[in-house]
């Protein structure tokens, strides 16, 4: 899982980006496929029981940066109570549909929207939209531009991708950092702040349950 990644004295900054959309949109595929890009797409792997996060170094044109890509399940229980939880310091947002299923595009406005404006409480929170299975282009049932509608509605950017083929995936975990770490640098630029490293949270070494209603039960979806 975590992989600590130290070079030459310079430790990047490192950001929490949060995966969400519908169950079965292929969150938990485009995580692996950055991760372990070599690894074929395996079906069985697709559980997601409870939340998770992996880290990885991406590029940007300032320089590498660690992303922590956390992940989770999209059953309605188990996202009321854990939801303060995943959004807490996330910086960037992955809002994940599938191009071949036009309910999951759906729930975008409709849910997942609603759950960031209630739960975010990061000052800025970078957003992209990411229509997975790209792959699935003759069952398609999102055009792109109902997509772009959308993200000229809510202010953010989009790519297609396909966790099967690897299309776009890098690149959108890519855009999203870089928009994220801009924001963190022109923040930084403002304020004598600087960009916080959550490692201090203690994020780092493991999920740890915190929620207002003290209900720790974490549900058995498989997404
Ligand atoms: P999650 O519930 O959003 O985490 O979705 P999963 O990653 O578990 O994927 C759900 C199903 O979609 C699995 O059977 C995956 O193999 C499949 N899947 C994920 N990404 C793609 C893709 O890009 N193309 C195709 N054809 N199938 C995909
Ligand atoms: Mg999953």
């Amino acid at each position: 899982m975590a992989t600590r990644i130290t070079s030459a004295g310079v430790k990047p900054p490192l950001y929490k980006i949060v995966m969400l959309g519908d169950c079965g949109v292929g969150k938990s595929s485009l995580v692996s496929r950055l991760t372990n890009p070599d690894r074929p797409m395996n079906d069985d792997i697709s559980a997601t029981m409870g939340i998770e996060f992996d880290t990885q170094m991406l590029d940007t044109e300032h320089g590498k940066v660690k992303a922590q890509i956390w992940d989770t399940a999209g059953n309605e229980r188990f996202a009321r109570v854990l939801l303060p939880t995943y959004f807490r310091k996330a910086k960037g947002v992955i809002l994940v549909y599938d191009i071949a299923k036009a309910k999951s595009f759906e729930s975008l406005s409709e849910r997942w929207m609603t759950q960031i404006d209630d739960h975010a409480s990061s000052d800025y929170l970078g957003k992209l939209l990411v229509g997975n299975k790209s792959d699935l282009d003759a069952n398609r049932e999102v055009t792109r531009k109902k997509a772009e509608n959308f993200c000229r509605e809510y202010g953010m950017e989009m790519l297609e991708t396909s966790a099967k083929s690897g299309q776009n995936v890098l690149k959108a975990f890519e855009k999203l950092i870089g928009i994220v770490h801009n924001e963190a640098l022109q923040a930084r630029s403002k304020s004598k702040g600087g960009i916080k490293d959550i490692n201090s949270s203690g994020a780092q070494n493991g999920f740890k349950l915190e929620n207002e209603e003290g209900d720790q039960t974490i549900s058995s979806c498989g997404c």
